[in-house]
């Protein structure tokens, strides 16, 4: 049986709304609201536009150093 009471105080094992910090309701899971879901998950669309290079990028001048066999 789920509680389905929106304003239900946050107990154990459940999740906070990642944008606001709210007590998150099983409807939008993880999220406390639609509004914040769509924050989300425009932020996620932002990131997967502009990659994350952490790797240093490929030297074609540079000696690679190639590991033995
Ligand atoms: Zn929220």
């Amino acid at each position: 049986m789920m509680p389905k009471d929106p304003v239900t105080p946050l107990t154990a094992g459940q999740r906070r709304c990642p944008i606001c910090d709210k007590p998150s309701v099983p409807r939008h899971q993880p999220f406390c609201s639609q509004r914040c879901a769509d924050i989300d998950l425009g932020r996620w669309l932002k990131e997967s536009y502009r990659v994350p290079t952490d790797e240093p990028p490929e030297d074609p001048s540079g000696d690679t150093e190639r590991e033995p066999e």
